[in-house]
């Protein structure tokens, strides 16, 4: 049975998008079958692997507001192996549409039990909210990888998502486990870095990844050429960096919850 993942934090701009699409990228070259969801109506993941958003029949909208089978959602990616449900900004209102629904947190979860079997792992790229859509995400995960941007106040907000984490848990999902805990876009020249590494760690301890994402140029380029770095510039600091990553997920077991 495939490992759902959702990649969250309620902060914009801390590197969800980038490490959705290029952890999901990583592990389907290491040959797992992926499925990346989309459930940011800004759309970044779907169009970062290279899906043209005006081009899409069926969306992740469709499948959460009209439950429409999320099988007719599936595309293809440019990479091998990798699936994308995608989303538009037909999303953006599903945050109020959503609100009287039955079972209106339950609904990617249910979605999902329909495709989840056909994958080894299935990662949900959330919106920078709280809101019903990251609701449905971690009750619909086995577990949470949360990304955490080296930067002053990287702390800041954390207690929020981890208070909604242990409120999904008792309510919604006992099995949601923390996956992990990712540093992103360090700048390995400043001390403040070396900082933010040292104080995330004693806050979570082991649950910090290893691989510490740099801050790359050339990750920053990959979404405006629609592709994950492995394909963009496989040879860079980036792709390396998350390919380490991948290991460290497959490494961690097919379902720590
Ligand atoms: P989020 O999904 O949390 O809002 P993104 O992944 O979209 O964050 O990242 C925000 C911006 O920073 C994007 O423009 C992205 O390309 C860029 N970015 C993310 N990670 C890195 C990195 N390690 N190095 C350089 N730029 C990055
Ligand atoms: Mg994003």
């Amino acid at each position: 049975m495939g490992k759902v993942i959702a990649i969250a934090n309620q902060k914009g701009g801390v590197g969800k998008t980038t490490t959705a699409v290029n952890l999901s990228a990583c592990l389907a070259d290491m040959g797992n079958k992926v499925l990346l969801i989309d459930i940011d109506p800004q759309g970044n993941a779907t169009s970062g692997i290279g899906i043209n958003k005006g081009e899409t029949n069926t969306c992740i909208y469709d499948v959460l507001i009209e439950e429409e089978n999320i099988n007719h959602a599936l595309m293809p990616s440019n990479i091998p192996n990798l699936d994308a449900i995608p989303a538009t900004i037909q999303l953006a209102g599903s945050e109020i549409e959503l609100v009287p629904t039955i079972s209106r947190e339950l609904r990617l979860r249910r979605a999902l039990e329909e495709t989840r079997d056909n994958y080894d792992y299935v990662i949900i790229d959330c919106p920078p909210s709280l809101g019903l859509l990251t609701l449905n995400a971690l009750t619909a995960s086995d577990s949470v990888l949360i990304p955490v941007q080296c930067e002053y106040y990287a702390l800041e907000g954390l207690s929020q998502l981890l208070n909604t984490i242990r409120l999904v848990q008792k309510r919604l999902n006992h099995n949601l486990a923390i996956e992990g805990v990712l540093l992103t876009m360090l700048d390995a020249r400043t001390n403040l870095g070396i900082q933010v590494i040292e104080e995330v760690k004693k806050y979570f301890q082991d649950k910090v990844f290893q691989s510490i994402i740099p801050r790359n140029v050339r990750l920053g380029e990959a979404p405006s050429h629609g592709e994950p770095i492995i394909k963009y510039d496989p040879r860079s600091k980036g792709a390396e960096v998350y390919s380490d990553l991948a290991k460290e997920v497959m490494e961690n077991g097919q379902r720590v919850g």
